[in-house]
């Protein structure tokens, strides 16, 4: 399983559909202050489930909108897709059937956020287990944030566990002990 493809419209600063391509190995971002590259990685973790306004850099799930500039009316809807290549056929159960996964999560303002897996309606819960499931997601400690080393060496080891567990790809099970324990 391999991410090939981010594509966002409407996100952010990317209004006009924006494709980036991932290749093999490791992607590096790079560009000017302000050319939208933090943006980009924040697209990625919304697309997986992410739902906190602060991971966001916003006041509030909205705000993920294209807002307007100068030029250009803001926009009423932002959607990120995700596309995966599954040619090893990795992909956790119930998500494995084809050789290519398609993640799409849309916001339209006033409406709320919806997520489609291959052009049918997922629940968000699928979305966020299928990453789980798959040793990443939102808060995959893969996806680095500026200051999160030091936050790492100073955490408290619950909390280091919690990416110990989230790396060894049993973040989903203990996902679902919380809901069992809930029932
Ligand atoms: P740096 O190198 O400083 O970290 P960066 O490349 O990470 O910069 P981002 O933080 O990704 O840049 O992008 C910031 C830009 O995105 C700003 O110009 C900001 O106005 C714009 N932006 C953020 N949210 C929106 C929005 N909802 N609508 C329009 N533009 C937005
Ligand atoms: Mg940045």
């Amino acid at each position: 399983m391999r991410f090939s493809k981010l594509r966002l419209t409407g996100f952010k600063s990317f209004v006009d559909p924006t494709d980036l391509l991932i290749g093999d190995g490791l992607t590096g971002v790079v560009g000017p202050n302000g050319c939208g590259k933090s943006n980009l990685l924040e697209a990625l973790r919304w697309v997986m489930g992410e739902n906190r306004p602060t991971a966001m850099r916003g006041g509030g799930m909205e705000d993920v909108i294209f807002a307007g500039a100068s030029t250009r009316p803001a926009r009423n809807f932002a959607e990120v897709s995700l596309h995966i290549d599954n040619a090893d056929r990795l992909a956790p159960t119930g998500f494995n059937d084809s050789d290519h996964l398609e993640i799409v999560r849309r916001i339209t303002r006033d409406v709320g956020s919806a997520y489609k897996v291959n052009g049918r309606d997922s629940r968000a819960r699928d979305v966020t287990m299928l990453f789980a499931d798959a040793s990443t997601g939102a808060h995959s400690p893969a996806l680095v944030r500026q200051g999160q080393i030091s936050e790492l060496i100073n955490a408290k080891p619950k909390n280091r566990r919690r990416v110990l567990e989230d790396a060894a790809g049993i973040a989903g099970l203990y996902q679902r002990r919380h809901e069992a324990e809930l029932k």
